[in-house]
């Protein structure tokens, strides 16, 4: 249920609204709009039955919910979520650029493609330290050494870094090196780690399980958000399918899917839908075209000796033609590239 009130309400009223709501049992969310506030309730909804709500002082509307999520849901918040990544912010009018290693194989690597990132135009950094392998023979990634690497790029360059969490005893280590706590394709019904990472205070960025459908990636961001952490982002990074032309069949439609049913940003991972490097220009710019918030790509000094995704990451000379390419097209679908302000940085 959600409670809209009427222009100009008083703090005074919506604490009564909110107080009496309260003591039937129920949560309350309040987002604040410019002039209206939306105050979510969450709980039995059976019991707001005995409240005379629209009699209640600054109370304009009141509207069931019928989706499953709540908090994710468009309608549960005044406005679209954004979330800032230093200079930038993601959700905004501009297209934010993530891009870095699959994984950190070593601090020399990891400084030279950050750089080589930042001057050609992303905004942050990504590299994993502990990488889901399908299989355990591969590599693993360079896990607490891979987090010490990730923080003196974060200090050497000045970007936003983002690394994956696999496991809920990670958590606090991982949220204590980087920006934004990445949370994998395999693990995006792992409930115990999506309400851990729901308690701590960095954005999480929620990648789309392989077999997921978009209701359940919106219920799995519902379960952080649950726990207090509102900061979530969406990332479609492709879903399996029958087709085997590509790693993954990225799923466009699901970008402006997500836009209407959520105010949270949403980012696609061309990379990891197309397993193929010649293929990820081509699926980042319809990402762009569909609303993407942001994009992340795999780039990677020397692909072909890369530990883990070499034949879908991109070279320096790729990443650079990319970022070349994407900015007009990015200008002209109204969403311009968020260039680093301050490349010399590095
Ligand atoms: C990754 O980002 O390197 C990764 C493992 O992604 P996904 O969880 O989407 O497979
Ligand atoms: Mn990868």
């Amino acid at each position: 249920m959600i409670i809209v009130t009427r222009p100009g309400v008083t703090e005074d009223e919506l604490d009564e609204i909110r107080e009496r709501v309260e003591s039937l049992g129920l949560r309350t969310h309040v987002s604040k709009g410019e002039n209206r506030q939306i105050i979510g309730c969450i709980g039995d909804e059976e019991r707001l039955s005995s409240l005379p709500l629209l009699g209640l002082r600054g109370v304009e509307a009141v509207h069931p919910v019928m989706r499953p999520y709540k908090l994710a849901s468009r309608e549960f918040s005044a406005n679209l979520t954004r979330i800032p990544l230093a200079d930038h912010t993601l959700g905004g009018s501009s297209t934010v650029v993530i891009a870095g290693p699959c994984s950190v194989e070593g601090e020399g690597m990891a400084l030279e493609t950050a750089g080589t990132v930042q001057s050609a135009g992303a905004s942050a950094f990504r590299g994993g330290a502990f990488k889901p392998r399908t299989s355990p023979y591969s590599f693993q990634g360079l896990e607490e050494e891979g987090l010490e690497i990730l923080a003196r790029v974060r200090r050497v360059t000045g970007l936003p870094v983002i690394t994956e969490v696999m496991d809920t005893r990670h958590v606090e280590a991982v949220a204590g090196h980087v920006d934004v706590l990445q949370v994998g394709a395999r693990n995006m019904q792992n409930f115990a780690l999506l309400r851990e990472v729901g308690r701590v205070h960095r954005p999480v960025l929620l990648k789309r399980g392989m077999s997921a459908t978009v209701k359940d990636l919106l219920l799995a961001a519902e379960y952080v958000m649950q726990q207090g952490n509102m900061q979530v982002i969406l990332c479609e990074r492709g879903i399996r399918t029958f087709e085997r032309a590509t790693r993954n069949t990225f799923d466009v439609g699901a970008i402006p899917v997500l836009k209407e049913e959520s105010h949270l940003p949403v980012v696609a991972d061309p990379s990891h839908a197309a397993g193929r490097r010649a293929l990820v220009p081509p699926l980042a710019f319809a990402a762009v075209a569909a609303g993407a918030d942001g994009l992340m790509v795999e780039v990677h000094p020397r692909p072909e000796e890369a530990l883990s995704d070499g034949e879908q990451s991109l070279d320096f000379a790729q990443f650079r033609a990319l970022m070349r390419d994407l900015v007009p097209f990015a200008a002209a679908a109204g969403r311009p590239v968020a260039t680093t302000a301050n490349p010399s940085r590095q």
